[in-house]
């Protein structure tokens, strides 16, 4: 039944998933971001990470998987050019997606 591997993961990862927003006081938008890499190895609160908003994208990239030269070193979001304050890191939003890296 089951195959052992899931191809869908393969180092693409394509930009569907929708970045989470919280509204914090005053109405501004704080974007939540997983604090797990795409990799599953670092904590991003730990060990570096950049957020890059460009378009209609955010982009979190774990600096330890780049210094490695990883493929998958980026969570990529769409935001449909939505623009928050800041960000904070929360995996539950994002349970589905790090599921996924468990199942690895
Ligand atoms: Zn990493």
């Amino acid at each position: 039944m089951a195959t052992g591997s899931t191809d869908d993961l393969d180092g693409t990862r394509q930009p569907g998933s929708r970045a989470r927003y919280r509204t914090i006081a005053h109405g501004a938008h704080v974007v939540v971001v997983p604090a797990c890499c795409p990799n599953g190895l670092h904590v991003l609160t730990g060990t570096g990470y950049r957020v890059y908003e460009t378009g209609h994208t955010l982009r979190v990239s774990c600096q330890q998987c780049t210094q490695l030269g990883r493929p998958d070193h980026s969570w990529t979001f769409a935001t449909n050019g939505q623009r928050a304050a800041s960000a904070e890191f929360d995996d539950e939003p994002y349970a589905e997606l790090l599921k996924d890296l468990a199942r690895r």
